[in-house]
């Protein structure tokens, strides 16, 4: 019988979910929003109405100071995720196929995206759920609605690293009362009021660890990514390269790769800032100096060429491929090298 069978269906039904995918993820994006607004108001609401009433009054010099901090971080972590939400993640520069004569477009390179069916930067990876091609594309995240890239990565990280401080700091608040209520059977101090949520109380303790665990590793792998000049594909790509030339019996350098503190200061926009040390912390309180990163555009001959172009406004990606295609200087065509040893 010539029905559907397991070879037909099979790819039918991939397809399905491949076009399907984009669909669910941004159905599920505004969920995922609405969680985790809810978790971080969920945490100020118990801090005042659960964990500081054990510690004392609130006309106390105590409760004044840790509450603040945590009010510090709680901003910190909006101001972090909203910047994550709303800053376009990158957008690569296209150059239209219809002004580049196809035969001086090579599609095997990285410069030609299929899907967009426009050439784009070596350093730019096409986002499936967007459907965009994005400049240094680390991931598309459902948790913020937007593809983590080269403009909004270090608020990704900023809002890792103060969700993790902000998991330690409640978890340090909450650990010692649930353990002596719920473990010793013993109160906690003086103040205690006389009816405790208990379960509440255990969510307080247990879920921030939980969260340090999860959103605190994420962290740290953002932090070398950072701090080596990479995104998350190129470092798969970038092993596979070690690989092929340690076998050659050479050694592989990563071009991009400046070292720890130039490459941090280059992705916060703080190259010649002395206070970069501490104004990465806060990346809304300097004006991020302008970076000339690889885009692409055509010469005068009609061939593709990487460029610096100076251009930091995060337009977002897919308006007049003409706009703001200016040659400003030559940069080298390729990312990565391998030495001899
Ligand atoms: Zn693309
Ligand atoms: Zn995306």
């Amino acid at each position: 019988m010539n029905g559907i069978g397991p070879p037909t269906f099979l790819p039918q039904l991939l397809q399905a979910g491949k076009d399907g995918l984009p669909l669910a993820f941004k159905l599920i994006s505004p969920l995922f929003i609405l969680v985790a607004c809810g978790l971080a108001g969920g945490a100020v609401y118990q801090w005042f109405d659960l964990i500081m009433p054990m510690y004392g009054p609130p006309n106390t010099a105590f409760f004044f100071i840790s509450t603040g901090f945590g009010v510090f971080i709680v901003s910190q972590i909006l101001l972090n995720y909203y910047r994550c939400i709303t800053v376009s993640p990158g957008n690569p520069g296209y150059v239209g196929c219809k002004e580049v004569p196809l035969h001086n477009v090579d599609r095997d390179d990285d410069y030609y995206c299929k899907h967009c069916k426009f050439v784009t930067g070596k350093d730019t990876q096409h986002c499936f759920i967007c459907g965009k091609c994005v400049s240094d594309l680390d991931h598309h995240c459902p948790w913020i609605m937007n593809c983590v890239g080269r403009e909004n990565h270090k608020y990704f990280f900023l809002f890792l690293f103060y969700v993790t401080i902000g998991c330690l700091y409640l978890a340090s608040f909450s650990v010692l009362p649930f353990y002596t209520i719920t473990y010793r059977h013993k109160r906690f101090s003086k103040f205690q009021p006389k009816h405790i949520d208990s379960g509440m109380l255990s969510l307080c303790a247990v879920l921030p660890l939980t969260l340090t665990l999860a959103v605190g590793g994420m962290m740290l792998w953002h932090l070398y990514l950072l701090g080596t000049a990479q995104t998350s594909p190129e470092f798969a790509f970038n092993c596979q390269a070690k690989m092929r030339a340690y076998k050659q019996g050479k050694r592989w350098i990563n071009k991009k790769d400046l070292g720890f503190v130039k490459n941090w200061k280059k992705r916060f926009g703080l190259e010649n800032n002395n206070f970069w040390y501490i104004l990465w912390l806060f990346p809304y309180l300097y004006k991020p100096k302008v970076n000339e990163y690889n885009k692409i555009s055509v010469d005068d001959d009609m061939n593709v060429v990487e460029l610096g172009l100076r251009n930091n406004n995060n337009n977002k990606i897919g308006g007049n491929i003409n706009e703001n295609i200016q040659i400003q200087q030559r940069t080298p065509n390729s990312s990565t090298t391998i030495h001899h040893v």
